[in-house]
C-alpha cells in the first residue's frame, strides 16, 4: 500500500532534446508551486561535469557564477532556484562528477573501502544517493534537476543513482518530469514531436518512465501532437503540459498552475494541497513587469568580451533581476542598456551618450580591460549628480576615481591593475589572506556571506530598514552562530548595531590606509566589517551630497528576490525614477 507520510519525496527533473531551454526554471517553478501549497521544498542541481565547482568555469560560456551563503560557486540554476523559493541554498545543493570523484577517492586512500575494488556502481551511484539524501534531510520535497540532456554519457551514473534510489524507498516516493523541446524547422513550418520521443526512449533505457512531459516550444502544443505524445510516452494526456516560449520569467509557474501542475503533481504522491496557494504578489509584479506605468533606462558597463553582447548579459543575470525586482517594487519597468567600458575608454561612447541615462551601474568584474572608461562613467556619474551604484568592483574603481579626482592622488589604483602603484587604495590585505586560509578555503577569494556593520545615519542603513532586512538578517546571524563552519563569517560583532550580511567574491579590498583621507574628501564610508576587534574591511560608501551615489564591496544581487528586492538596488531605481521624472518636468 502506498505510504503518503513518508517523507521525503523526490521529484526527478531531466531533459530531453536540447539543453538551454529553461530545465532551472521550470524545476524552480514546480518548487515555488509546492511551497506555495504548503510544503517544504529543496532542490539539488546536478552538473555532471569533471570540474570540482562552477569557480572556474569563463562566465562567458557558462553564464554567471552564483554564490551561495557558505561561499559556494556554483552554477546560475541555483540563483533561479533561490529566486524563485525565496530561500537559501547551501553548496551542498550543487552536485558534481568532480565532487562525486574525489569524495570516493578520499575514502579509498582512508581505506574505507576495506579491500574491495572501487567502481563506477555501486560506489560512485552510492555516493550519488549519499549527497541527496543528505541534502533532502529535512525536507518534503526534493526536486533533483540532472543538468545536460538524456544520452549524454555523463548523465549515465546520475540516471542510475535516482533509479536505484526509487528502489530503494518506493517508487511511490519518485515522480520523473521530462523537460523537452520540439522544434518547429522553418522549412517545414510544422511542430516536431519525433525528438521527444526518442529522448523518451533514451529515458526508457535506464528503466526511467516520466510521469510528466513539459513541451518547451515556440508555441502552445496542439492537440494531435499532444495526443502523439501522450500516446508514445503511454501517460495520461494530462500530464502533458504545454510550456510555450514567454518573456517574463514569472509567467512559468503561474502557467503551470493555468493546467493544474501542482495538483496533478502532488496526486501523483497521493497528497493533497496543504493550503490554498496564493498567486496574487507574482501576477501583480507580472503585471508591472509586462505593463509598467514608467519606465527607465539604465547602463550597465562592463568590459565586452570577444563573444558579444550575449555573453555580456549572460555574465550579469542577478544584476539584471536584481534591477527588475526592484523595478516591480517601484512599480516601473527597467531596460538595461550594455555599455561598453572598452568603448567608453576610446571615446566612442560619451557624455553625450551617457546623458540619456536614469541611473548607471559598474557591476563587479575582473582585471585590466576597460577599466579608464570604468573610471570615466563614475567620474560622469558623481560629477553629475546621475544615480550611481557600484557593485564590489564597481566600489573598488569608484574609490580609484575619487582617490585620483578628488584627493589628487594622482595615478591611484588597485593592486589588481597597476601593481606598483604609488596609492594601492585598493589592496590585498595580508590579514585576510590567512583568515581565508585558516577557514579552509584554500584560494584567496573572500567568498560567500559576510556581516556588515551599519552607520544609522547613512542612505545605506535606511535602505535597509525599509526593507526590512536589518530584522530579517537578525536570523541569518543566529543561525550563522550556530555553524561552526561558517561563523567565522560574522567576524567580531558589536553590540547592539545594525547588522546586515551579504555574500562577497572578490580578493582585493580597500586599503585602511586610505580610508581617513577619503573620508574627510567626502566619500563616506557606510559600513563595514568587523574581521576582529581591531580590523576592519569597508563595505559600502556614499556620498551625502549626491542624489545617490552608492557602492558595495559585497553583491546584493545575489540575495535579491521578487518578494524581497535587494535594498540598493531598490534605493537606485527610485532614485533613478526620480531623476527622469525631475528631468521631465525640467525641474533640472
Ligand atoms: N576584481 C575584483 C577583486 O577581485 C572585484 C571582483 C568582483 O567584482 N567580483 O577584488
Amino acid at each position: 500500500m502506498k505510504n503518503k507520510n513518508i517523507f521525503p519525496k523526490y521529484i526527478v527533473v531531466t531533459g530531453g532534446v536540447i539543453s538551454g531551454v529553461g530545465k532551472g526554471i521550470a524545476t524552480a517553478s514546480i518548487g515555488m508551486i509546492l511551497k506555495n501549497y504548503g510544503y517544504t521544498v529543496t532542490t539539488i542541481k546536478i552538473d555532471p561535469y569533471i570540474n570540482f565547482d562552477a569557480g572556474t568555469l569563463r562566465p562567458t560560456e557558462h553564464g554567471e557564477v552564483w554564490v551561495t551563503d557558505d561561499g559556494g560557486e556554483i552554477d546560475q540554476d541555483l540563483g533561479n532556484y533561490e529566486r524563485f523559493l525565496n530561500q537559501h541554498f547551501s553548496k551542498k545543493n550543487n552536485i558534481t562528477t568532480g565532487q562525486i570523484y574525489s569524495k570516493v577517492i578520499e575514502n579509498e586512500r582512508d581505506g574505507k573501502f576495506l579491500g574491495q575494488t572501487v567502481q563506477l556502481i555501486p560506489h560512485i551511484s552510492d555516493e550519488i544517493k549519499r549527497r541527496i539524501k543528505e541534502v533532502g534531510k529535512n525536507y518534503e520535497f526534493v526536486l533533483i534537476e540532472i543538468g545536460g540532456t538524456i544520452g549524454d554519457y555523463e548523465n549515465i551514473p546520475y540516471l542510475f543513482a535516482v533509479k536505484s534510489l526509487e528502489r530503494e524507498i518506493g517508487e511511490e516516493r519518485v515522480t520523473y518530469v521530462l523537460i523537452t523541446y520540439l522544434p518547429t524547422p522553418r522549412h517545414i513550418g510544422e511542430m516536431k514531436t519525433k525528438p521527444t520521443q526518442q529522448a523518451i526512449k533514451l529515458l526508457s533505457e535506464h528503466g526511467i518512465f516520466p510521469n510528466f512531459i513539459l513541451c518547451r516550444a515556440k508555441e502552445p502544443l496542439d492537440s494531435v501532437r499532444k495526443k502523439k505524445i501522450e500516446i508514445y510516452a503511454n501517460i495520461d494526456s494530462e500530464h502533458v503540459i504545454s510550456a510555450p516560449d514567454i518573456d517574463t520569467l514569472y509567467r512559468v509557474p503561474l502557467n503551470f498552475e493555468k493546467d493544474n501542475l501542482g495538483k496533478k503533481i502532488l496526486k501523483e504522491f497521493f497528497l493533497k494541497p496543504k493550503k490554498k496557494a496564493d498567486w496574487s504578489f507574482l501576477e501583480k509584479s507580472v503585471k508591472i513587469i509586462e505593463n509598467p506605468k514608467n519606465y527607465l533606462t539604465v547602463a550597465m558597463v562592463g568590459k565586452y568580451i570577444d563573444i558579444g553582447e550575449f555573453s555580456l548579459k549572460d555574465s550579469y543575470i542577478s544584476v539584471s533581476q536584481a534591477l527588475e525586482h526592484a523595478g516591480v517594487k517601484n512599480n516601473c519597468g527597467v531596460k538595461i542598456d550594455w555599455l561598453s567600458a572598452q568603448d567608453i575608454e576610446k571615446g566612442i561612447i560619451g557624455e553625450k551618450e551617457l546623458k540619456k541615462y536614469d541611473g548607471i551601474i559598474v557591476p563587479g568584474g575582473f582585471g585590466k580591460e576597460g577599466v579608464e572608461g570604468k573610471l570615466k562613467v563614475i567620474r560622469y556619474s558623481r560629477e553629475n549628480n546621475v544615480p550611481f551604484l557600484g557593485l564590489c568592483f564597481g566600489l573598488q574603481l569608484a574609490i580609484v576615481e575619487f582617490a585620483r579626482n578628488v584627493c589628487k592622488l594622482k595615478n591611484a589604483n588597485s593592486v589588481e591593475i597597476d601593481p606598483q602603484t604609488e596609492y594601492p587604495v585598493i589592496n590585498f590585505i595580508e590579514n585576510q589572506r590567512k583568515f581565508i586560509k585558516e577557514s579552509r578555503y584554500g584560494g584567496t577569494m573572500r567568498l560567500g556571506v559576510y556581516a556588515a556593520h551599519l552607520f544609522e545615519e547613512s542612505l545605506v542603513y535606511r535602505l535597509y530598514r525599509e526593507l526590512n532586512r536589518i530584522e530579517e538578517d537578525k536570523k541569518i546571524i543566529e543561525e550563522l552562530k550556530k555553524d561552526k563552519d561558517n561563523s567565522f563569517r560574522l567576524g567580531y560583532l558589536e553590540k547592539d548595531k545594525p547588522i546586515i550580511v551579504e555574500r562577497h567574491r572578490h580578493r582585493y579590498e580597500v586599503n585602511n590606509d586610505f580610508v581617513k583621507l577619503i573620508q574627510d574628501n567626502g566619500l563616506y564610508f557606510s559600513g563595514y566589517h568587523n574581521i576582529n576587534e581591531n580590523e576592519r574591511l569597508m563595505e559600502f560608501i556614499e556620498i551625502k551630497k549626491h542624489r545617490f551615489f552608492v557602492a558595495t564591496q559585497a553583491h546584493p544581487e545575489f540575495r535579491s528576490t521578487i518578494f524581497s528586492p535587494a535594498p540598493l538596488f531598490y534605493g537606485f531605481i527610485k532614485a533613478s525614477l526620480k531623476f527622469k521624472l525631475d528631468r521631465l518636468k525640467n525641474v533640472i
